[in-house]
């Protein structure tokens, strides 16, 4: 499809290093990606549901609606499930309103710091909606299992990152590239199934976009 006919794609993530990760793993769909830069006046949609299906659902509906575009949106997060799978939908803002990445992953800690290896299980989880404003086109979840470390471990990624180990590489997800995170993360995952989805909104899509 020559560029000049793909359709645009709103990625509707305020969060750098997630606009970062979403853009490298939509970078060979036949859309064109926008991102929130383009709309310094949006309004941020409150992200209060009590699922990520929720808040990904209204996220992505919000900004179609201001936009009046085709928007994909994300919202993910850790669950322990030494903590009763929290911080869950409270990942970001887990040890604060500021929403501090180090802040947060010494909380975890501190919360596990007597926990013995047996107990430290974790998943993230990502739940994807794609939307235009008129309709929900399809939500796609994401999941990966591994486990808290003891101390923080390397400096990739963001968020929990440098705490959540993955078995099959015996490294934290702060160690490892960008690369190889993608191979296996909650986000990968989800995204492929997204892409799917929008592979078929694709092929039906009229010519009003709706
Ligand atoms: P939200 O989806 O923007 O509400 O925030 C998700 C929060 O979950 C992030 O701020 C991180 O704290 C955490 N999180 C989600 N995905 C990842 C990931 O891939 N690595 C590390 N932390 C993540």
């Amino acid at each position: 499809m020559p560029s000049s006919e793909k359709t645009f794609l709103l990625l509707g993530t305020g969060n750098r290093k997630k606009l970062e990760e979403l853009k490298t793993l939509l970078s060979d769909i036949p859309f064109r990606l926008v991102s929130l830069r383009e709309f310094p006046n949006i309004k941020e949609v409150k992200e209060d549901g009590d699922t990520f299906e929720e808040n990904a659902v209204k996220k992505a509906t919000g900004l179609a609606k201001q936009t009046g575009m085709l928007t994909l949106a994300e919202d993910s997060g850790l669950m322990v499930e030494a903590l009763e799978g929290n911080p869950g939908v409270y990942s970001a803002r887990f040890a604060g309103p500021e929403k501090d990445d180090l802040k947060n992953c010494l909380k975890i800690l501190k919360l596990m710091e007597k926990l013995p290896e047996n107990c430290r299980g974790a998943s993230f989880k990502s739940v994807v909606a794609i939307t235009t404003p008129q309709r929900l086109i399809g939500t796609a979840v994401g999941e990966v299992h591994g486990g808290i470390a003891h101390q923080m471990r390397g400096s990739g990624g963001f968020g929990y990152d440098p705490i959540f180990i993955y078995g099959p590489y015996g490294k934290t997800f702060g160690e490892v590239s960008a690369e190889m995170k993608h191979r296996v993360s909650h986000r990968a995952q989800a995204v492929l199934k997204a892409k799917k989805i929008l592979e078929e909104y694709a092929k039906i899509r009229t010519p009003a976009g709706g």
